[in-house]
């Protein structure tokens, strides 16, 4: 893929006779100014970013894209105008389907890990736009509730790299119709910029009167939401002191607004029941989380949709979901999720949004029982199991991504969630809620830091889990009966010798249910990768069936889960 990629730059260059390494800059700071002109759908743009080389080799040109709605005016170095040649960049990065790039040449070579401050201008429309999804064949009426991005005097929402780069980025082509071209270039995006400092003050021109009252922007700072009253400026400040796995976003309406803390709802006039909803699930949402993973302190926001069939987003601790539906079931389950990240801030993804997930697991069976838990945790074994059958397949090729290091979304989401719901059963709940009393994000430096937190708490060693779960990714376990021996003791009892083998790479402690005559018995046991463990297990009657794993554990094949044993 990455070839393809250096091709497409090559490609798009044929009259440069230098190959332009586009990633080779970071952008390692911003700040931003920008004015909103809703009725024109306009946007406008006058800052400063830090670009910093994490090439191995000086570098002189770098190519800053935005998205192609949007043009360059002004690019600065030291107040002195430097020359720039701008050009369409096809790339899926951007709703548009590709990108306005300047292709800038600095004063001076900038070395390997060496910085350079660029002032920037541009300017432009950002309309509604689903061109890079009808391009591949997404029909528009559909496309249209994912590509939901805009600027408009009704209903602003924009998010920023890899559905609207409202701020500039320095990347590689991505190609929706390329298998997982787009998202590897977005997820090595966001990977480069997680520790980049972020400021965007976003304000509505003052010659714009009917610009909505409300306006939210996604932020790291405590007292994140930003709402401005007609009376001032209508704006807002988006900031970050790392960005993390945070999209930067911005949205404006005429919303109604309520504030409990830490949530504050945000819904249009005739949502009121949906946004209630929220409003309603604040305290069992909170006690919850509060149990589990600390006191939920930082600011939430709930962002309703103008159109209810919008699919929902979220960025850090901003939660956009449509309030038409009225589901209070969903409302509990979301605001669990974003009191989750409000609790338990964290740099790594895999801990941030896999907690959050697990969590939202755990709260499920609260309300609907283990089972119900599992069913929503085999949605997310739908996610990453065909990624994870091509990394069991071919290890050697670093198809697979380590969960302790990967920003792609399905494995720090989906995979990470079946990850602590493991640990959950392996040590339990009171064991694991002490550990997580004790995360600090500000002490997260080690890579084995949540292990050794969850080890002392539970008294027990964990890494064979950790290495094949969380520090690579060895595919996932694939644990069948290899043998059952069911006799009986002098005195009548009726035991059973089981022996599981474990055809996968990752070891698991699975749960394998016995059935016998009158009942049905449970146990716990360890198979390591490639290995087999073996037990007895002791009932009242004659067994006639053994199940493996409740769904607890991402099997790569469930077809061989169940054996029928025969009498001896
Ligand atoms: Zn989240």
């Amino acid at each position: 893929m990455r070839f393809l990629c250096v091709l497409g730059v090559l490609c798009g260059l044929s009259s440069v006779s230098f190959a332009l390494e586009r990633e080779a800059f970071t952008i390692a700071k911003y700040d931003l100014q920008l004015t909103l002109e809703p009725e024109q759908q306009r946007l406008g743009d006058r800052g400063k970013i830090t670009l910093r080389n994490d090439s191995a080799h000086a570098q002189k040109i770098v190519a800053l894209q935005i998205s192609s709605s949007l043009n360059w005016r002004s690019i600065r170095v030291d107040g002195k105008v430097v020359q720039f040649v701008s050009q369409t960049y096809v790339s899926d990065i951007d709703h548009t389907g590709a990108l306005s790039e300047a292709i800038v040449t600095l004063p001076a070579e900038i070395k390997p890990k060496e910085s350079v401050d660029l002032e920037i201008g541009y300017e432009g429309v950002i309309p509604r736009d689903t061109t890079r999804l009808t391009q591949v064949g997404v029909p528009e009426a559909i496309a249209k509730h994912t590509s939901w991005d805009q600027i408009s005097p009704s209903f602003t929402a924009v998010r920023g790299a890899g559905y609207v780069a409202w701020y500039p980025i320095t990347t590689e082509s991505a190609d929706f119709s390329e298998g997982n071209s787009l998202f590897e270039v977005a997820d090595r995006w966001k990977a480069r910029a997680a520790g980049t400092e972020f400021k965007a003050r976003v304000t509505v021109s003052g010659e714009s009167s009917e610009a909505p009252s409300t306006m939210i922007c996604s932020s790291g700072n405590d007292n994140f939401i930003q709402q401005s009253s007609r009376a001032q400026q209508v704006s807002a400040e988006c900031s970050w002191k790392r960005l993390g796995t945070v999209t930067p976003t911005f949205a404006m309406a005429e919303y109604v607004v309520e504030s409990k803390a830490p949530l504050t709802v945000f819904s249009f006039p005739g949502h009121e029941a949906g946004a209630a909803k929220y409003s309603n699930a604040l305290e069992p949402a909170m006690k919850f989380v509060a149990g589990w993973f600390g006191q939920p302190t930082a600011p939430v926001a709930i962002v309703d949709f103008a159109d209810a069939n919008s699919a929902p987003f979220e960025s850090g601790t901003l939660l956009m979901a449509s309030m038409a539906a009225e589901d209070s079931k969903l409302a509990g389950i979301n605001l669990v999720h974003e009191l989750v990240h409000s609790a338990l801030p964290s740099s790594r993804p895999w801990v941030y949004e896999g907690l959050a997930h697990f969590a939202e697991a755990m709260y499920r069976q609260e309300q609907g029982g283990r089972q119900a838990a599992l069913d929503f945790l085999g949605l997310h074994r739908a996610a990453f199991l065909d990624a994870e059958k091509e990394a069991s397949a071919a290890p050697q090729k670093g198809v697979g991504q380590a969960l302790a290091t990967t920003f792609d979304e399905t494995y720090y989401r989906s995979k990470a969630a079946y990850v602590w719901w493991m640990l959950r059963d392996m040590v339990g709940d009171e064991p694991l809620k002490q550990a997580l009393g004790k995360y600090r994000a500000d002490d997260d430096k080690d890579p084995k830091y949540v292990e050794q937190l969850i080890e002392s708490a539970a008294k027990r060693d964990l890494g064979w889990f950790f290495d094949d779960w969380v520090y690579a990714d060895r595919g996932l376990p694939d644990i069948r009966v290899q043998s059952v021996h069911p006799w009986k003791t002098e005195n009548g009892v009726q035991i059973i010798t089981v022996t599981l083998e474990n055809l996968g790479g990752a070891g698991a402690e699975i749960p394998f249910t016995v059935t016998f005559e009158g009942g049905e018995i449970t146990k716990r046991i360890e198979v390591h990768a490639k290995g087999t463990a073996t037990t007895r297990v002791e009932m009242a009657g004659t067994p006639s069936e053994i199940r493996i794993n409740d769904g607890s554990v991402p099997e790569s094949d469930l077809t061989n889960n169940t054996f029928k044993i025969t009498a001896p």
